[in-house]
């Protein structure tokens, strides 16, 4: 079957780079929602306890009791709360704290402008009262950008809207406060957040303009497939479904163990023919299990950088990844 590769070196690389920012491994939680981009959650958990992290980001219980036993603390995004002592819960609305378990750790999510989730500013008075009623733990208080990858303003919109929500709860709780993504890291100076989620960043890619580049990351994961067979085509022969590419001279074509099956995208194999890492494009239709490319080599690399092969296929570096299914086999190099 296709498998993909990990590069250690490269994820490491990448978090001491976020490290020399925030100037300490414990205010970065490693965000592992939806298999780590893709990557594979143990192994990732695994790898960012080995390098020091401490903390976590996932979307459900879980996932995050698939990976306790390598974070102090784990913040779940989108589950009800339940009461564990190394699992806080974002509040999402009024009704998430109304299902909350008594007793659970609970972070306040304030909608400061992307309108997705969250509480507005004016109902946080009420919130704070629901959470003391329901005798919840507060133990923290964010929001989410939604444009901190653009180049405009909004962002430092939104940061001031936090800082008004920060501004009417903090007085009076010890509680932290976060808000920063990787876009939000790579923009703006970190050493005095509690905590930064970082996602995207981690795994080697930034999709700011690239006047924003400020740190050199390293893509994390590269895709591989292995040879299945070889055949040779003779000129005017055509390939796959639909016979849609036809050999234009008589070549050596083999087909390859990677297809939509396994999360791989079959979109645009109709009118642009992917290129992979190694130059060679896909010729024809994507199969669910295969895809065919004029080479004889038993493994070729597919991509090795999802910013690159994302604006190929009409996506972003996030989707490409995260489709890849986590039955793939997945080794460290
Ligand atoms: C996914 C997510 C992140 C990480 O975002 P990146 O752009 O990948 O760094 C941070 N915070 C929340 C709430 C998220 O849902």
């Amino acid at each position: 079957m296709a498998f993909i590769k990990i590069n250690k070196e490269n994820f490491f690389h990448n978090l001491s780079q976020f490290t020399k920012k925030t100037g300490s491994k414990n205010s970065i939680a490693i965000v592992l929602k939806d298999n780590a981009y893709g990557h594979g959650l143990e192994l990732m958990a695994k790898l960012s306890a080995e390098f020091g992290l401490t903390q976590a980001v996932v979307r459900t219980y879980s996932e995050a009791e698939k990976i306790k036993k390598y974070f102090k603390q784990i913040l779940i995004l989108g589950d009800k709360a339940l009461e564990d002592d190394s699992c806080s819960f974002a509040l999402n609305s009024l009704e998430d704290i109304k299902k909350a378990q008594i007793g659970s750790m609970v972070e306040l999510k304030v909608d400061t402008g992307m309108h997705r989730n969250g509480i507005s500013i004016d109902e946080i008075e009420e919130a704070l009262k629901l959470i003391e009623e329901k005798e919840l733990m507060l133990v923290g208080l964010m929001t989410h950008n939604r444009s901190a990858d653009e180049l405009s303003s909004e962002l430092f919109w939104q940061q001031k809207n936090f800082e008004k929500a920060v501004g009417s709860v903090t007085p009076n709780k010890n509680i932290r406060t976060h808000s920063f993504n990787s876009a939000t890291s790579l923009r703006l100076p970190c050493e005095n957040e509690d905590l930064i989620r970082l996602g995207i960043g981690a795994y080697g890619y930034s999709e700011l303009p690239t006047i924003y580049d400020t740190l050199k990351l390293k893509p994390v994961l590269s895709l591989w497939a292995k040879k299945v067979s070889t055949r040779e085509l003779k000129k005017g022969e055509r390939v796959g479904y639909g016979g849609q590419f036809t050999a234009p001279k008589n070549m050596t074509v083999s087909t390859y163990d990677l297809g939509y099956g396994d999360g791989w995208m079959r979109s645009n194999s109709f009118e642009q023919p992917f290129v992979t890492a190694e130059g060679l494009p896909l010729l024809g239709r994507v199969s669910m299990d295969y895809v065919i490319l004029e080479s004889t080599k038993d493994e070729v690399c597919i991509f090795n950088d999802a910013l690159s092969a994302g604006k190929a296929l009409g996506t972003i570096s996030y989707e490409l990844m995260t489709q890849l299914h986590a039955d793939i086999k997945r080794v460290v190099i």
